[in-house]
């Protein structure tokens, strides 16, 4: 049979472009998880995946609720599921004041990471369940979260501090709505959010990767300048943002080669180690990458996940 993959935020980008690499392979039906339907529908004509190739299913990652109905409306469609990659993000980088999710959780943490924790940890029953040779559960992850690269330095830095915003609710009211407990900063909780991606990964991977056999991993799939993530930034950057990445810093990817990557983590049988966060080099050969210390802390991870499991309702 073929296999199930669910990938969220497939509308636009890197979800789509790899959306469309696994459809090609003939070997997975896509699961398309987004919160505008007409879209997705759209986006999955617009690059030719055909109709019996994915099913679009409505999820907004920042609301739990629509997490939890949506994990229902997949379970009742009666699919096994083999791989989930959560890649949706969004970036508010010209916010002057935090917005925040259904629950009350700034924007970027909320959907990015609090929406998504949810989600994987609700579906990683059904990963353990499926009987498919490789299951995988994947997250997004960005350099620009990694202080250890030239990118990840490039101020507001990433710093989880001791994460006393996010254990005070991130709701800007009793408590910061930035996890460190700062100043709102839209930039820095983006990449605040991707850290937190990476320290999810893994912590599934050791508390989960021996008991349910699941190849937990994340990447870095490049810079892919032209895709709508940036779409919140000021004209002259998205102008400039391209160009700079393919000529200066050379870290420019195509959203097609992007898509490929993200697809390789998903598909290829190369790349079944657990615990790995990917990237490609020059030639487009993968390899498993450093994180920086605070996106490879085992103590802050264990205590994300901890903090996390009690603001989604886990705990
Ligand atoms: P896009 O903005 O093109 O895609 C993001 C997707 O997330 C869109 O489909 C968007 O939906 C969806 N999304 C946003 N909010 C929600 C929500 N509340 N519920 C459900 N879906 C939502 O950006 P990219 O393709 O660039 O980003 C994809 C991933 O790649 C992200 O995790 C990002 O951090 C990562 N990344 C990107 C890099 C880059 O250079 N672009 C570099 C490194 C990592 P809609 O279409 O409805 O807006």
């Amino acid at each position: 049979r073929k296999g199930n993959v669910i990938i969220t935020g497939a509308s636009s980008g890197l979800g789509l472009a790899t959306a469309k690499a696994l459809a090609d392979t003939e070997k997975w039906h896509i699961i398309m998880a987004c919160r505008n339907f007409l879209k997705a529908e759209k986006a999955a004509k617009s690059v030719g995946i055909t109709k019996e190739n994915y099913t679009v299913m409505h999820l907004d990652l920042s609301s739990l609720d629509s997490v939890r109905q949506f994990v229902d409306t997949f379970r009742r469609s009666g699919r096994p599921l083999d791989a989930l990659v959560c890649n949706a993000a969004i970036y508010l980088p010209t916010a002057k004041e935090p917005t925040y999710t259904a629950e009350g959780f700034e924007l970027s943490v909320g959907t990015n990471h609090l929406g998504h924790f949810l989600l994987s940890r609700l579906l990683l029953d059904d990963l353990k369940k499926s009987d498919f040779p490789q299951k995988r559960l994947i997250i997004v992850g960005s350099i620009t979260g990694n202080t250890n690269t030239l990118a990840g330095n490039v101020p507001p830095k990433a710093n989880l501090g001791d994460l006393r915003g996010l254990a005070g609710g991130l709701n800007g009211l009793n408590s910061s709505a930035m996890i460190d407990g700062g100043e709102f900063d839209g930039a820095k909780a983006y990449k605040d959010s991707k850290v937190c991606n990476m320290l999810t990964m893994q912590e599934f991977h050791r508390r989960y990767h021996e008991e349910t056999g699941v190849t937990f991993s994340s990447l870095y799939p490049g810079c892919i300048a032209t895709t709508g993530l940036f779409r919140e930034h000021i004209p002259l950057f998205r102008l400039l943002f391209p160009p700079f990445q393919k000529y200066i810093t050379k870290g420019y990817v195509s959203e097609e080669e992007a898509g490929k990557r993200l697809a390789q983590v998903v598909n290829d049988s190369s790349l079944t180690k657990s615990g790995v966060y990917w990237s490609w080099n020059k030639n487009s050969a993968s390899f498993e990458n450093q994180l920086s210390q605070e996106a490879s802390d085992e103590e802050k991870a264990r205590k994300l996940w901890e903090v996390s499991e009690k603001l989604v309702g886990l705990a």
